[in-house]
């Protein structure tokens, strides 16, 4: 891809902008869908600050799926948001898909991992089976906000979709596309495989809100590979396993019990329980001694 591509970017109006605001919602401009689609091949290159006549830097950025919701686009960071959501104030009614055909499946494989908490910390995605070179689907469509190589998800990709949801693929063997390009809902973005801190083939599958990620299974139905419903409510409640993981938790030393059984019995590891108590190798245990496991 080259700078001259971008000069083909069209600019939205502010008008027509107001209406991406609710894109499934009914009052969206057919043609805008259309046109969004025929511009596949165009790359987005945000960092690149043009001339005077020609689209602006915030022209670009006006193209980006569901700015209203993040008006940010960074194709660098992976995570690029602070804000805590938990904390927010009352209740968004995302409107995920027109009709069922607009969502696909990333790969229809079994569960081997759920999202949540897990050896000590928590899991933000699903892993899903997998063998390497499967083909794993864009679920929604979008434009592709990451395509990169990270030491800990390997090769990922992050698509920024229209219904204002991001999410993330990981551990892929191959990446079919760039930052910036559009894909559809089913297009095949990558293959599966087992890069990064992986320890087998699989996809970790994220779903993300303003950078935050929401539990998978409350949007889809991971067995029968469909979506749960058509729109997708959250509020404060959906992002509550955050105050959850910082609960402290603790555990009172019963006779004869080791600091390996504690840490089996926590999913913790030995070498965290050490830490959070103050402990190393050397330390005795007393019955009824109180040891922090989370
Ligand atoms: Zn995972």
């Amino acid at each position: 891809m080259t700078k001259n591509l971008l000069l083909a970017i069209s600019i939205i109006p502010l008008s027509l902008l107001a209406q991406k605001n609710n894109f499934y919602g009914g009052g969206y401009e057919e043609n805008l869908l259309e046109r969004n689609s025929n511009e596949s091949s165009i790359l987005l290159n945000l960092d690149e600050t043009l001339i005077d006549g020609k689209p602006t830097e915030k022209d670009s950025l006006a193209l980006t799926p569901s700015f209203d919701i993040h008006a940010n686009w960074d194709n660098r960071n992976i995570h690029s948001y602070s804000k805590d959501l938990s904390r927010m104030e009352g209740e968004i009614d995302l409107a995920l898909v027109k009709s069922n055909h607009d969502y696909c499946h990333p790969i229809n494989g079994i569960v081997t991992s759920d999202f949540g908490y897990r050896s000590g910390k928590h899991h933000y995605g699903i892993d899903l089976r997998l063998k390497i070179g499967d083909p794993i689907f864009s679920a929604f469509g979008g434009i592709v906000r990451i395509s990169q190589y990270s030491a800990s998800y390997g090769n990922v990709m992050v698509v920024r979709h229209d219904n204002g949801l991001e999410t993330l693929y990981a551990h892929l063997s191959k990446r079919h596309f760039s930052s910036g390009q559009r894909v559809k809902s089913g297009q095949k973005i990558g293959l599966g495989g087992n890069t990064g801190r992986s320890t087998g083939p699989h996809l970790h599958f994220e779903c993300r809100y303003l950078g935050k990620p929401i539990n998978p299974n409350d949007i889809i139905d991971f067995e029968n590979g469909v979506l749960k419903g058509k729109h997708l409510s959250i509020s404060r409640e959906t992002f509550s396993y955050f105050t959850k993981i910082k609960k402290k938790v603790y555990h009172s030393i019963k006779k004869g019990e080791t600091l390996y059984a504690v840490s089996r019995r926590y999913s913790t590891p030995v070498s965290k329980l050490f830490k959070m108590n103050g402990l190393s190798q050397e330390s005795t245990l007393s019955v009824g001694q109180t040891v922090r496991v989370r």
